[in-house]
C-alpha cells in the first residue's frame, strides 16, 4: 500500500525511498562530544569522516536527508556554517523513507533473523 504524507516537507510517498540515505545529526555529522547541551546548542564541529562520507554518498548518487529530533533551523544553520548544506535535500524530524539509516543510537535489526529481538534486547538491557 502506498501512503501519501502531506506535511510541511511537501508530499512524500512512503515507497519513495530509492537511493536515499537518512542520516542522524548528533553524534554522526555533528561531533556531539559533550552530549546534549540544549536543543538550540549544536556546539561541536564536524564528526571525523562525516564530510568525506557525505561527499562519497552524494557522488554515488544518493539523495541525503537528515532525520533528527533537534529543530531543523538549528541544523540548517549548522550545515551552512560548515558548508555542508548543499548536500542535503531535507532536514526532518519525522522518519523519512530511505534505503538506509545511519544513526549512532541504532541497533541493527535484521528482518527474518530468528534472534533479532533477542540481540536488540541484549544491547538495550545489558
Ligand atoms: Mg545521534
Amino acid at each position: 500500500m502506498v501512503v501519501i504524507i502531506k506535511s510541511s516537507l511537501g508530499t512524500v510517498s512512503t515507497l519513495d525511498k530509492s537511493k536515499t540515505v537518512a542520516i542522524d545529526f548528533d553524534g554522526v555529522i555533528h561531533s556531539y562530544s559533550r552530549g546534549f547541551q540544549g536543543l538550540e546548542n549544536a556546539y561541536d564541529g564536524v564528526h571525523p569522516g562525516a564530510r568525506e562520507g557525505i561527499a562519497a554518498l552524494n557522488k554515488a548518487g544518493y539523495k541525503l536527508v537528515i532525520v533528527s529530533s533537534r529543530p531543523a533551523y538549528v541544523i540548517r544553520d549548522w550545515l551552512k556554517k560548515y558548508a555542508l548544506d548543499s548536500y542535503f535535500e531535507d532536514v526532518a524530524n519525522i522518519k523519512r523513507p530511505a534505503s538506509f539509516y545511519i544513526d549512532d543510537r541504532a541497533i541493527e535489526f535484521k528482518k527474518g533473523r530468528k534472534n533479532s529481538w533477542k540481540l536488540a534486547l541484549d544491547k538495550i538491557l545489558k
